[in-house]
């Protein structure tokens, strides 16, 4: 683009293609480029761009009204939209707190986990533990409770030093160990933080439950989230599960906690809950965790200008019912199971590729210089931005991943396109992932890195 641009992107020093339109799993930009939306944007246009049931359902719903105060007023879609996702979520997390972004849904979260522990007479539990490589949100209390270390750097400061035990990442052991014989050392490193902190003063655990952009699509061992909810039981730690972007089906299963059974006391959405046709997130809340908040206080002490606005809820509502008509929860465990089997061959193929992972349609894939030692590139290759580029010139999106021991460097990408993908698309999907695998590879073998 030649012209003069006043809008701040993400790279000050990067072109943009301008984005015209989409369909389905594809998007467009101005000069007719057809990209294959490989990684759902942020892995967040779950149902696909262009889909007209919910443009309609927009103006429908903007004809009426679109804003209302949520203090003045509550909405018919809002009322539903918690309905909706009290029978998507398992146990009793039955409450909604609607906000406008995935940092907020956790920093909300966080909130209500003290004014929770306030209300049952135990205020010095105020602080929240989370896992390294991990990435909750970018405002300051999110961004407290991030692992991810390179959002984190320029902070740190005035963050929080919520992260605390190792994530459970298999193929890079930060124990050195494999499973099962390293008896879950990483959610028992849990109950040894709890202990040396005093559970006096922790009031949560927050986790992703697959780990997402800080780690490419991270699943922990069976037994984790077992162990980890009967730590949190016995310590009186609330565990909270970030599903901003494993939830709503993303992974097969409405929400990706499901594939343990194991039951959490909140659950933070958003992404997938509009499929990127509307800013929305929200806190789920259990019974057990509102009870007290409702005969005390009877007020949760957050919320945002936009927080419930009918326009976005109107937009949540539809995208789940379309998600319900067409079955997309799971679908996306076939074509994920689909996916992972066509990236596992590449594996094989190609020796530039350490691991493949992940579940349903959110998966990731992991660079290495040698897989036999596991050695990521330096960080000075830019292996997965050379790779996201090629991709990109190709007609392909994927996103970027960090990943690593560190928390930060070490070179992935997700793969995570949007529910409706069908076979032959997914074919199209892999074929120009592996062209550009198999480009880069014979580069960095040229260049002498691999
Ligand atoms: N939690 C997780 C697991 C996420 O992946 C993200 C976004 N990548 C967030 C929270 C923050 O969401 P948002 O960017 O909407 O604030």
């Amino acid at each position: 683009m030649n012209m003069a641009s006043y809008l701040i992107k993400p790279f000050l020093d990067q072109e943009y293609p301008i984005a015209d339109y989409g369909k389905g799993i594809y998007l467009y930009d101005n000069e007719g480029k057809e990209y294959i939306d490989g990684s759902s944007g942020a892995v967040t246009a779950s149902i696909g761009h262009g889909v007209l049931e919910i443009a309609d359902v927009m103006k429908e719903q903007a004809k009426k009204v679109s804003f209302v105060y949520r203090s003045q007023f509550t909405s018919e879609p809002a009322e539903k939209l918690a309905e909706k996702l009290k029978d998507w979520a398992p146990g009793d997390v039955n409450w909604s707190f609607f906000v406008n972004s995935g940092s907020e849904a956790t920093e909300t979260a966080l909130k209500v986990a003290i004014q929770y522990w306030q209300e049952k007479g135990k205020p010095s539990k105020i602080k929240i533990l989370s896992r390294w490589m991990s990435y909750h949100g970018i405002t300051l209390g999110a961004l407290s409770m991030s692992g991810h270390v390179g959002r984190r750097a320029r902070f740190t400061p005035l963050l929080e030093d919520f992260p605390s035990v190792n994530p459970p990442y298999c193929y890079r052991c930060p124990f050195h160990k494999t499973y099962p014989e390293c008896q879950l050392m990483c959610a028992e490193e849990l109950e040894t933080t709890i202990r040396r902190i005093g559970a006096d003063h922790i009031a949560a655990f927050i986790a992703e439950p697959i780990i997402g952009a800080s780690g490419a699509a991270i699943v922990p061992p069976e037994g984790y989230y077992q162990r980890i909810r009967d730590i949190c039981d016995k310590y009186e730690v609330l565990f909270i599960a970030d599903e901003v972007m494993s939830g709503i089906g993303r992974t097969g299963k409405a929400f990706a906690i499901n594939h343990w059974q194991v039951q959490p006391d909140m659950i933070a959405v958003g992404k997938g809950l509009t499929g990127g046709y509307a800013p929305l997130a929200a806190t789920m809340i259990s019974d057990r965790i509102m009870a007290p908040i409702e005969s005390g206080s009877k007020l949760i002490m957050s919320g945002h200008t936009y927080s419930a606005n009918p326009q976005s809820t109107a937009v949540g509502l539809a995208v789940l019912e379309y998600m319900e008509k067409h079955q997309l929860v799971k679908r996306s465990e076939k074509m994920g199971t689909l996916l992972l089997e066509k990236l596992h061959n590449l594996k094989q193929k190609y020796p530039i590729i350490g691991d493949v992972r992940g579940k349903g349609l959110l998966t990731g894939v992991e660079f290495v210089s040698n897989i036999f030692n596991k050695i990521p590139f330096a960080s000075e290759v830019s292996v997965s931005k050379i790779l996201i580029k090629k991709c990109m010139d190709k007609g392909l999106l994927v996103y970027p991943a960090s990943a690593g021991i560190e928390g930060h460097g070490g070179d992935a990408v997700l793969i995570a396109p949007p529910l409706v993908i069908e076979k032959e698309q997914l074919e199209q999907l892999i074929k120009i992932f592996e062209e550009a695998v198999k480009e880069l590879q014979i580069e960095l073998q040229v260049q002498g890195y691999f």
